[in-house]
């Protein structure tokens, strides 16, 4: 699984970052934590950002360009990786692209200014982990202090109130146009990243369960199937997608994407999906070696897919023949 998350400074995409990497074991790259790293080790490329930085502007794109692109061939990015605060440039968003860096999901997190400004002025963080909390809606357990490691707890010296609001207005003339780089290049090209914005305003748990349905397409109608559900959701579709997957399976994520984009092409097909590891029961039932197959079931049609499948064009085919076999 490889994720970017889009926003505004402030939107909540450090915090909601650590949450869905943990969840899908995937690695975080928060460029700004990487600096501020850098900053505080007094490295040279710590010394180039510092001033920046501070200042709330970017820093060049040939630098930052540099360091993520050296960043991602790092083992711990094989199982997939996570970034936060890059690209916030068109040269950054189409160095990643001439690079042919597969990318399944681009999520926005929509946040507006006036709770930007708020939630930028409460944040507190703990410098050593990256840790993020807010005075007020994501409190420590301690006043001041690090809820792992019981240290204390700072403000970024760019989260005063000059700072935050230069960093917006920066936000807004480099980083918007992106949306719409993403909005054409998901549209005219069917590899391209599925993109998509949430709602960031709500409880923390709130947007992560947004962003999480989001990543596993249930908030486009993709349905979790369990053997408590399975026979109910047969019986009232007369034509279904199943695929299996597994939170681990980075071929399992690009396979939902495609379902996720064939969802709209196909609105009388309902898609699914059997986690392997939650449902041990369905899946010796239906054998997942034997698939891709057409079958019908409770005289329904229901197709199973597994990784074989990353293609559109191979899972249209079997819709091809499921529908003639419906027919
Ligand atoms: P970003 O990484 O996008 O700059 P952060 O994750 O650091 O944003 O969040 C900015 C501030 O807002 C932090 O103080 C964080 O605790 C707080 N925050 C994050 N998500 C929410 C939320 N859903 N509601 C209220 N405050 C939030
Ligand atoms: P963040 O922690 O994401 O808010 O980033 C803090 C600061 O680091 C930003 O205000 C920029 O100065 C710098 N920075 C982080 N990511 C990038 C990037 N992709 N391009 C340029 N500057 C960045």
């Amino acid at each position: 699984m490889r994720i970017i998350l889009l926003g505004p400074p402030g939107a909540g995409k450090g915090t909601q970052a650590r949450l869905i990497a943990e969840h899908y074991g995937i690695a975080l790259i928060s460029t700004g934590d990487m600096l501020r790293d850098a900053v505080n080790a007094g490295t040279a490329l710590g010394k180039k950002a510092n001033a920046y930085m501070t200042e709330g502007r970017l820093v060049p794109d040939n630098v930052i360009i540099e360091i993520v692109m050296e960043r991602i061939t790092a083992p711990d990015c094989k199982t997939g990786f996570l970034l936060d605060g890059f690209p916030r440039t068109l040269a950054q968003a189409q160095a990643l692209r001439k690079a042919s860096i597969v990318i399944d999901y681009i999520i926005n997190i929509r946040v507006d200014d006036t709770h930007i400004v708020e939630r930028m002025e409460g944040r507190r963080v703990h410098p050593q982990s990256g840790r993020v909390y807010h005075l007020k809606y994501n409190p420590p357990a301690n006043l001041n202090k690090d809820d792992i490691t019981g240290e204390p707890l700072i403000q970024r010296e760019d989260d005063k109130q000059e700072t935050i609001k230069k960093r917006l207005s920066i936000h807004h003339e480099q980083t918007t146009p992106l949306l719409n780089y993403f909005t054409e290049w998901s549209e005219t090209d069917s590899d391209a990243p599925y993109f998509s914005d949430i709602d960031g305003v709500g409880s923390v748990k709130e947007v992560s369960q947004r962003l999480l349905s989001t990543l596993e397409g249930r908030s486009l109608g993709f349905e979790t199937i369990t053997d408590t559900n399975f026979d109910t959701l047969v019986e009232m579709h007369p034509l279904l997608v199943i695929i299996f997957t597994a939170k681990w399976c980075n071929p399992c994520h690009a396979l939902i994407k495609t379902c996720v984009k064939l969802a709209k092409e196909y609105p009388d097909v309902v898609f699914g999906a059997i986690d392997v590891d939650e449902q041990p029961s369905l899946v010796e039932e239906f054998d997942v070696q034997s698939v891709p197959a057409v079958m019908v079931l409770r005289e329904r049609v229901v197709i199973f897919a597994e990784t074989g499948l990353l293609l559109p064009s191979a899972l249209r085919s079997l819709l091809k023949r499921a529908k003639s076999l419906k027919a």
